[in-house]
C-alpha cells in the first residue's frame, strides 16, 4: 500500500500539470498572492475576469496541488460552510448568511461550468448524510429542522428512510439519511490543474518553487527576490498560515486523512451500489465522508490524528498505521458484504479558525486581504471567497462585499500546551461518545459530546 506522496489524486503518471517556473527575479504586479491553492487561484480567476488588464501573480511555496486543494475529498458541494449563527452576528446578519448559501448553490454550477465536466471528472449527484444509530437518526432529524427553521425547503434538503438511503449506498445498519442534491463530486487535482491552466491562459503568472518569506503592505520577500504589489497582497495559505508573522493562533491546522482502495469489480460495485456520484458521510462524532471516484475505487476521510504540536504541518501526507486501520475497520465496518483492500493512504490540513467560521479579512490600510478558515469545506467556498476577495479589493462596496465572510479574524487559538491538549482530548471525548451513544442505543446525543461542542466552539 502507498502512503503518503500526497494523495491518491496527485500520484497519477498522467496528470496534465501547467507549466510553472521558480520566481528568478524581481516582480512588480498589480496584485500578488501568496498561495496556489484553490484560494489563491479562484481569487486571480475573480481579478482578471472583472479587469483583464491587471496584472497578476501567484506565488506558490512548493507546486500545484502540495497543500489540502491536492489532497481532499472531492466534495463540491454547497453545504453552509461556518456556523450560521455566528456568521448572522456579523455584517448582513441572518439574510447575509442566506444570500452566501443561495451564491455557494450558485458556484458549484459556476465551477464546472468554467472549467468543464469532463476536465473535472464531475459527478453530480447529492450528498448523503446516513445515521446507524438511534442518536444519529435523532441528531440528523434536529439538523433537519434546524436547517427548516432557516429557511431551507425540502428540494435543498430531506430525510431519507432506511430502504431509500440503501437504495442509493448499502451501507450496513443505516437506519436513515439527510440527502441533499446541491453536490458534484469530482476529481479535486484535476480541478485544481484545470483552474491553473484557466487562470494563466487569463494571463496569469504562477510560480512555484517560490515561498514567500516576509509578507508587507505592497511588498514580498520570496528567497532573494523582491515583488512589488501596486495594488494589493492576497495571502491565501489556509492551513499553513500559522509560520507568517502574527499568525501562529490564527488558523489552526486541523489534519484529515484519506485512504482510496483498490478498483472495485463491478460485482462488487452492484453488492453498494454507488450508482448515483452521491457524496457519502456520516452523522457519528467521528465524522468520516467519501466518494465513488471515477476509477472505480471508494475514497473514505476521518480524522486521525487532529492535529500536531504547535501547528505542525506534513510534509508529503504520509499518515501513521493506527489512522489506517481505524479508516480500513471503518469500510469493513460500512460495506461488510464486500472484501476491500487499501491501496493508498494520505494526509492534509485543513484551516480552522476559533470560531469554526470563514473569512475575508481585508486590511484597507495596509492593503494586504486574508482569506480561508472553511474548517474542511472550501472546493466551493473557494470559489465564492475569491468572487468576494476581488469585489473587495476593485470595487469596494458591492453586494458580495458586504456578506459575513467579509470580517476580521476571528479570535486566536489558546496558546502551546493547550491547543495541543484541547484537540486531541475533544477528539477522544467524541470517540468515547460515540462508542456511549452505542451502549446506550438510545435517541440521545451523550453528554460528553455536548461538552466537547461547547469546548470547541462549535
Ligand atoms: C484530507 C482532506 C479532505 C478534504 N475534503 C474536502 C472536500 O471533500 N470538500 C471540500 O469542500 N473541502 C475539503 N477539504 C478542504 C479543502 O481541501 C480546503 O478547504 C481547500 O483546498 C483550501 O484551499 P486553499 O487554497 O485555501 O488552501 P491550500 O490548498 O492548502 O493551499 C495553500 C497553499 O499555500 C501554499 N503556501 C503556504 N505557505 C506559503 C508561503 N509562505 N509562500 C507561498 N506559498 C505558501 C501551500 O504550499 C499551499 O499550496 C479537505 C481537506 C483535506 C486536507
Amino acid at each position: 500500500m502507498r502512503n503518503g506522496h500526497l494523495s491518491h489524486w496527485m500520484s497519477r503518471d498522467d496528470l496534465d500539470i501547467p507549466a510553472t517556473v521558480p520566481l528568478d527575479r524581481d516582480e512588480e504586479v498589480d496584485v500578488a498572492i501568496v498561495g496556489g491553492g484553490l484560494s489563491g487561484l479562484w481569487t486571480a480567476w475573480a481579478l482578471t475576469q472583472a479587469d483583464p488588464t491587471l496584472s497578476v501573480a501567484v506565488f506558490e511555496a512548493e507546486r500545484l496541488g502540495f497543500g489540502a486543494s491536492g489532497r481532499n475529498g472531492g466534495w463540491l458541494s454547497a453545504k453552509p460552510v461556518g456556523i450560521r449563527d455566528v456568521l448572522a452576528r456579523q455584517h448582513g446578519g441572518r439574510a447575509g448568511v442566506l444570500e452566501i448559501e443561495q451564491r455557494l448553490e450558485e458556484s458549484i454550477h459556476d465551477v464546472v461550468d468554467v472549467l468543464g465536466a469532463q476536465n473535472i471528472d464531475a459527478r453530480h449527484g447529492g450528498w448523503m448524510q446516513v445515521a446507524r444509530s438511534a442518536s444519529e437518526q435523532n441528531r440528523i432529524e434536529n439538523y433537519l429542522a434546524k436547517s427548516r427553521s432557516w429557511g431551507v425547503d425540502e428540494g435543498r434538503l430531506r430525510l431519507l428512510t432506511a430502504a431509500e438511503a440503501s437504495e442509493r449506498v448499502n451501507i450496513a445498519g443505516v437506519t436513515g439519511a439527510l440527502y441533499s442534491p446541491d453536490n458534484y463530486c469530482v476529481d479535486p487535482v484535476k480541478m485544481l490543474l484545470a483552474l491553473a491552466r484557466t487562470v494563466q491562459k487569463a494571463g496569469v503568472r504562477i510560480y512555484t518553487s517560490s515561498r514567500v518569506d516576509t509578507i508587507e503592505p505592497g511588498r514580498l520577500a520570496v528567497g532573494a527576490h523582491t515583488v512589488r504589489a501596486r495594488r494589493h497582497v492576497v495571502v491565501a495559505t489556509e492551513g499553513y498560515s500559522s509560520r507568517q508573522r502574527g499568525q501562529r493562533r490564527r488558523m489552526l491546522p486541523l489534519n484529515s486523512a484519506m485512504l482510496v482502495t483498490d478498483r472495485l469489480t463491478g460485482d462488487q460495485w452492484e453488492q453498494i451500489g454507488w450508482a448515483h456520484g452521491d457524496g457519502v458521510s456520516g452523522a457519528a462524532h467521528t465524522y468520516f465522508y467519501g466518494q465513488r471516484t471515477p476509477d472505480g475505487r471508494i475514497a473514505i476521510g476521518g480524522r486521525g490524528k487532529p492535529y500536531r504540536f504547535a501547528s505542525g504541518v506534513d510534509r508529503d501526507g504520509e499518515v501513521d498505521q493506527h489512522t489506517i486501520a481505524a479508516l480500513t475497520n471503518l469500510l469493513a465496518d460500512l460495506f461488510p458484504q464486500v472484501p476491500l483492500a487499501a491501496a493508498h493512504a494520505w494526509c492534509g490540513v485543513l484551516g480552522v479558525t476559533r470560531d469554526w467560521s470563514p473569512f475575508i479579512d481585508n486590511d484597507s490600510s495596509s492593503k494586504i486581504l486574508r482569506v480561508g478558515g472553511y474548517a474542511g469545506q472550501g472546493l466551493t467556498a473557494a470559489h465564492l471567497a475569491g468572487r468576494i476577495a476581488s469585489d473587495l479589493i476593485l470595487q469596494g462596496d458591492t453586494k458580495l462585499s458586504t456578506l459575513p465572510w467579509v470580517r476580521q479574524m476571528p479570535r486566536r487559538w489558546e496558546p502551546e500546551p493547550l491547543r495541543w491538549i484541547g484537540a486531541h482530548g475533544l477528539y477522544r471525548i467524541y470517540s468515547i461518545a460515540d462508542v456511549l451513544e452505542a451502549r446506550a442505543a438510545g435517541p440521545r446525543t451523550s453528554r460528553l459530546a455536548l461538552l466537547a461542542d461547547k469546548i470547541a466552539g462549535r
